[in-house]
């Protein structure tokens, strides 16, 4: 360990010569990175350490959060951030002649997750750990994580993620921790000493091996345990092998290492693959047992400890996709523990919450029977189990309200419905932000509010401000720790002390001043990746996330097309220069969303290229969204695109990140957008659009006709023509299923509905940006104001209303 900047310097450059044999001068950047991040697992590793004991003497209780994704970004600057060492070795580095930006940048992003899903998972294990609460992640360890994407020629292409090619350094293998599950097979039930038991055969065991990744939490000192599961088999076919056949062998041991291989990069699309549930069942199967085996070692083994599990810890599910957490449990307790139905049901609702995250009707989680039953079979025979047994309970409630019981049953028309699976099994269920909440409530879930009222509650996401403020934005935070000292690092909810300076225009300037310097950042990166010049004095206006219908990237897109056609009708209109950012992946198989990418991709082409324009506004389209181009980008913008139709956004968090960087937002009543504005208040945000009631009750009652909106809107017309009329150098029919999506299925998501809105509050923004110094004041405002949007206050919230868990102080040493 090294306490000052010159102890570090030794260490490092010792570091160097027993790792690699190496001078400081004769080494690459990758092996400074190795030597930098080496020398800070240990100083974590000696955290973790103690954490682990304390937390097993103290037998506090423990939360772990399942999640098939967690986006977890770079790891190297957050745990140097956390461990409040960047300062110590930014600048020993930089007196050996060494940029530690450079040296983060060699990591490879730990892209194990597909969007904002996966990446509140990170921010939670974050908070978790920085607010000294004992809550680990669980998950799984894909080889690959989220493809690559290229834009070649205006497409999206994908190539595969290979993030461990040159080995992790922040994971740590725990063989002796392996566990079997079992996939396939029989079950029969057997009586044994006046017990039904159930015995499983001829099933295919798969090996899950632990790799185990600190969570470093900030200032203090814990570190809690994010475990990964990968997929192993000690199993080789060696009558196979022996007859020759070695290929059938080596297959056999592939496909059961398949289960951990491939993280699915759809978002808000679940695909019924039997590979996908394999792999839900393989992290539930592996992380329940890893949990029940360490809980009997710490609180005892008998049937009368493990009827009390929810006591000594709590298990979250992150969406529906651990949802056989509810099952998996059960036979664990029934099967293994030998407990009776009624004590392990109690246990296990009691231990599980669940967090709904979408009412897109094509996102809810459904499995065939058949799969489940030939691939999970004991999972299967509890299911049905459950099912009998709710269903019973729904008829006593309700007698003879058939359709009720068909609507709410847990397996119905031949599938098992997972969200229902949740609810039932667990004690809380939450929605990500409060209108999301009110929506399960009133419309999605209101069968089950009415029958289970106290089980659910709104927790409105949030995102770690150590990464999406401190860490990406230093010149900011430093500019704030000046302004209102630092108390708003440990309590982000003090960034309020900015409002007074608001109006003060000295800050105001040097507020201004860090955006610039971030637009340059952005612009020299755009110059160099895809050679696009961009003007920084221009707005930068963003609009970066996943690319889904629902997001409406369209929108933005056809308000571009439109400013252009204006621009070229009449020089002379007189704008604020723009530069529109995009970046976004579209999951590989949803073909609309590629064409978007693609027409964004024209329509950058057509614009920057156009001599009338003559630079006043351009688009680009930056390949590779991530979550380290999000810390690239998101301190650079002025303007945050959140513009998804109403009701369909659950919370959004990618609204949270940019307004702590002082971007201004405009957006539509949807997700946490509503609380954004309730923070800043109207003069602090551009709202525009339909509300999430309005769209509701056009899905619910009909009314809307696109075609009225078509031709009542010249200008709109104009745009959507263009999609078809050979106004673009592509291909005739390239951009049919965007014109189809609005014009032939009556614009599910009133896109030309919302366009005049869009248009209009697009304008303001224009007129806005002009006053700087009221353009200045709404920045602030909006960084003031973000600190409810911290998850610190959303864990905070978590830990006192649903897993009932308090801090665990891991003593000084
Ligand atoms: C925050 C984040 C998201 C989520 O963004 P939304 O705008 O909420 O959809 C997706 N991807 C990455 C890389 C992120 O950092």
């Amino acid at each position: 360990m090294f306490r000052t900047k010159e102890e570090f310097k030794a260490a490092f450059i010792e570091r160097l010569e027993t790792l690699f044999g190496e001078h400081l001068d004769d080494a690459t950047l990758t092996d400074k990175y190795a030597a930098l991040s080496t020398l800070i697992r240990e100083i974590i590793n000696k955290r973790w350490y103690k954490s682990n004991m304390q937390y097993r003497v103290s037998k506090d209780k423990q939360v772990y959060y399942f999640s098939m994704e967690f986006l977890l970004g770079r790891l190297l600057g957050s745990n140097l951030f956390n461990l409040g060492l960047t300062d110590l070795c930014r600048e020993g580095l930089a007196e050996l002649g060494i940029d530690l930006a450079e040296l983060e940048a060699v990591e490879a992003d730990a892209g194990l997750g597909n969007g904002g899903l996966g990446r509140l998972a990170a921010c939670f294990l974050d908070s978790m750990a920085s607010l000294q609460l004992p809550g680990h992640g669980n998950g799984i360890r894909y080889r690959h994580g989220m493809f690559e994407q290229k834009i070649v020629d205006g497409y999206q292409m994908e190539l595969p993620d290979n993030w461990l090619r040159d080995g992790y350094v922040w994971e740590m293998r725990k063989a002796s921790r392996a566990v079997t599950v079992k996939f396939g097979g029989t079950v029969r039930m057997e009586e044994r000493a006046g017990r039904l038991v159930a015995i499983h055969e001829n099933y295919e065991p798969v090996l899950a091996v632990p790799y185990d990744i600190p969570v470093v939490g900030a200032n203090r000192n814990t570190v809690n345990t994010l475990r990964l599961w990968s997929a192993e088999t000690n199993h080789f076919d060696f009558s196979s092998f022996s007859k020759g056949d070695f290929l059938k062998a080596v297959e056999q041991k592939y496909s059961m290492e398949a289960t951990s291989q491939i993280l699915y990069p759809d978002d808000n699309y679940p695909e019924g693959k039997v590979l996908r549930l394999k792999q839900q069942y393989f992290f539930v199967s592996a992380g329940l047992q890893s949990i029940v085996r360490r809980y009997k070692r710490t609180h005892g083994g008998t049937p009368a400890d493990l009827a009390k599990i929810h006591e000594k810890i709590a298990i979250h599910i992150n969406d529906t996709h651990p949802a056989l957490a509810v099952p998996e449990l059960m036979r664990i307790l029934l099967d293994e523990e030998g407990l009776g139905w009624a004590e392990a049901w109690n246990a296990t609702c009691k231990t599980i919450s669940y967090t709904n995250h979408t009412i897109l009707p094509e996102a809810l989680e459904k499995w065939p029977v058949e799969l489940v039953g030939r691939l999970l079979p004991r999972m299967y025979t509890l299911i049905r189990e459950i099912n009998e047994r709710f269903c019973a309970a729904l008829w006593e409630q309700y007698p003879g309200d058939w359709d009720k019981i068909r609507d709410m049953a847990i397996i119905s028309e031949g599938y098992v419905h997972m969200a229902h699976l949740a609810v039932v099994g667990s004690h809380s269920v939450n929605g990500v932000a409060e209108v999301h909440s009110n929506i399960l409530k009133q419309e999605v879930m209101a069968n089950f509010h009415k029958f289970y009222p106290h089980r659910f509650n709104n927790k409105t996401n949030g995102v770690t401000h150590r990464r999406w403020l401190a860490k990406a934005n230093p010149a900011l935070a430093d500019l704030i720790s000046e302004t209102i000292g630092q108390g708003w690092l440990d309590h982000p909810t003090e960034l309020a002390n900015l409002h007074r300076y608001g109006t003060d225009a000295a800050f105001q300037a040097s507020v201004k001043a860090v955006k610039q310097a971030n637009k340059e950042r952005l612009a020299q990166y755009i110059k160099a990746k895809m050679n696009i010049t961009v003007d920084t004095q221009s707005i930068f206006d963003v609009h970066v996330k996943r690319i889904h219908a629902y997001k409406r990237q369209t929108l933005n897109a056809l308000h571009i097309l439109d400013l252009y056609n204006r621009l070229k009708a009449d020089p002379s209109l007189d704008i604020e220069p723009r530069t529109f950012i995009f970046a976004g992946k579209s999951a590989a198989g949803y073909y609309l969303a590629k064409r978007i990418i693609k027409f964004i991709n024209t329509l950058a082409q057509v614009i920057n290229n156009d001599p009338d324009i003559g630079g006043r506004i351009k688009v680009v389209f930056m390949e590779n969204y991530s979550v380290s181009l999000a810390e690239l980008i998101i301190p650079a913008a002025d303007v945050s695109e959140q513009i998804s139709t109403a009701s369909r956004e659950a919370s959004g968090t990618g609204n949270m990140k940019f307004m702590m960087n002082g971007a201004v937002t405009i957006g539509t009543l949807d997700g946490a957008n509503i609380e954004i504005h309730d923070e800043v208040g109207d003069d602090n945000i551009v709202i525009f659009g339909l509300t999430a009631d309005e769209v509701l009750n056009y899905y619910k009652y009909g009314g809307y006709n696109v075609l009225d909106v078509y031709n009542s809107n010249p200008r709109l017309k104009q745009a959507v023509d263009q999609l078809i009329n050979g106004f673009f150098p592509v291909s005739a029919d390239e951009f049919d299923s965007i014109h189809h999506s609005l014009m032939r299925t009556n614009d599910e998501y009133f896109v030309l509905k919302d366009f005049a809105g869009y248009a209009a509050a697009q304008e303001k923004v224009g007129n806005l940006y002009r006053d700087q110094s009221r353009w200045q004041t709404m920045s602030i405002n909006n960084i003031a104001f973000s600190g409810r949007f911290a998850s610190d206050r959303t864990i905070s919230e978590y830990a006192i209303g649903i897993w009932q868990i308090k801090p665990v102080v891991i003593r000084e040493f």
